[in-house]
């Protein structure tokens, strides 16, 4: 039986690698999607945002892993939020004792209090912003938890659901939180405290050793914009070529995918375009000195300040940067239209220079290589109309028999374990 597999991202490729009589048909003339690499005067950085290897699922952990083979560092995580010129330990709630005394004081007392009234009232938050002041205190939400989430997620929290954020923000236990407040070594999100990067590539590189794996099976630059069907399968176009199938696998957006297919009813147009994601703009800099601190990333939820996050992959692996030199990634989340979309990349680069510069996170006059990269589909945004949206979408799909794996096919906040884990899981059930 033949497959179509859409899109040759990770998900795509991890697919293809693991399905015989398979295309995978890919719009862009590089493989990888969010995880691209850019290679430019001896530096390297992930276009897509600074990625990371780590999962808890060990089996998906160890297939990226044998990928890369030799080609892999492990980094022990020394990441930091910048609040108020203070470098608190991550995650906040485990550098409690890094704070400002009154600041540390009224965020154990907010927890404390959070913790009193759930005992008394079982509250049960009906959206993210509650969540964040049930869970972790007024204290920490106000200070840092929220600051944050509005300036990644750029939406409002109190229109975000809350069923999503029970794997991907812990609850702290009450043992770290109060020994963080006393100065008490804690670590948090322990499955991420030791993570692996290529050593050479960037996040590329894993892209690269699927892509070898699969390259008889790949279709560079063809961009599906018309999927039908007829008696003896499903034929795919980008409106030049036709390709025949079996079976197809969208691992593509699921916008450019409702928009390739005939016939779909308007409550499902509509149900798509209530769908919420945001979009990302990557700064590349290249330092001509080497990196001044050994963080890992630091955040920032300065309102005044606009990445929300700064990576220096240069503390993960010497290669990313000429000998001497350095390479930092900043990321700032956007929507289409909104303030920071109508700034030019040179705008957004000499803005976001002078900010990391005003707080001593870089030297604006070492900038000797700069790049600002846009992309499109960064985040799903779970918004409150969320599962009745996707719920909408996924029967109409289901009922054409159009199977979908992947961050932004199946619409879901998705890391690369989780796309890896998903491709896995699909196709032995594809094989019974
Ligand atoms: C800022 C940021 C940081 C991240 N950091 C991490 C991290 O540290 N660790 C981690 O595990 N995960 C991280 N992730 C998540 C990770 O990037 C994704 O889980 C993963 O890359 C998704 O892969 P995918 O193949 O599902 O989708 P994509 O990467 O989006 O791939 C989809 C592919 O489909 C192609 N396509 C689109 N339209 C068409 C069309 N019409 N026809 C044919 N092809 C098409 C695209 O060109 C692309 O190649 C991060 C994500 C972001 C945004």
């Amino acid at each position: 039986m033949s497959t179509g597999i859409l899109g040759a991202g990770l998900t795509g490729l991890t697919l293809g690698n693991l399905i015989a009589d398979c295309e995978i048909l890919e719009k862009s003339s590089e493989c990888g999607g969010l995880c691209q690499s850019l290679e430019e005067e001896g530096f390297t950085f992930d276009w897509g945002g600074s990625h990371i290897i780590f999962s808890k699922d060990t089996a998906v952990l160890d297939f990226m892993l044998e990928k890369l083979g030799d080609n892999v560092v492990k980094c022990r995580r020394n990441t930091k939020i910048l609040y108020k010129g203070n470098y608190v330990k991550y995650p906040f709630e485990n550098g409690l004792s890094d704070l400002p005394l009154l600041d540390n004081f009224e965020c154990l007392k907010g927890f404390i209090e959070a913790l009193i009234c759930n005992n008394i009232c079982n509250n049960s938050p009906g959206n993210f912003n509650d969540w964040l002041h049930t869970t972790f205190g007024d204290g920490i939400a106000e200070k840092y938890l929220v600051p944050y989430n509005e300036k990644i997620w750029n939406y409002d929290l109190s229109k975000m659901g809350t069923w999503w954020v029970e794997g991907r923000v812990p609850k702290p236990p009450v043992d770290d939180i109060i020994k963080s407040s006393l100065g008490i070594e804690t670590e948090g999100y322990t499955h991420q405290l030791y993570f692996y990067y290529p050593k050479e590539g960037g996040i590329n590189a894993l892209i690269k050793c699927l892509e070898r794996e699969s390259k008889d099976k790949l279709i560079k630059k063809f961009d599906v914009n018309s999927i039908k069907r007829d008696k003896d399968g499903w034929i795919v176009s980008n409106g030049r070529e036709k390709r025949r199938y079996d079976n197809i696998i969208a691992t593509h957006p699921i916008f450019d995918l409702i928009h390739s297919l005939d016939d779909v009813p308007a409550e499902v147009y509509n149900a798509l375009h209530e769908l919420k994601y945001n979009s990302l703009i990557t700064v590349m800099l290249g330092l001509s000195v080497a990196q001044s601190n050994d963080y890992s990333w630091l955040y920032i939820p300065d309102r005044d300040c606009l990445a929300h996050r700064v990576a220096f992959p240069s503390n993960y692996s010497k290669f990313v940067a000429p000998e001497g030199k350095s390479a930092v990634v900043a990321e700032i989340t956007y929507n289409s239209s909104d303030s920071v979309d109508m700034l030019s990349n040179d705008e957004i680069l000499s803005r976001t220079i002078e900010e990391l510069h005003k707080r001593e996170i870089i030297n604006r006059d070492t900038v000797c290589f700069s790049k600002a990269k846009r992309t499109k589909y960064a985040y799903v945004i779970y918004d409150l109309d969320y599962e009745k949206n996707m719920g909408m979408i996924k029967r109409f799909l289901n009922e054409r028999g159009i199977h979908l794996v992947g961050r932004f096919a199946e619409f879901k906040y998705l890391n690369m374990d989780a796309c890896v884990r998903n491709a896995l899981d699909f196709v032995k059930v594809m094989r019974t």
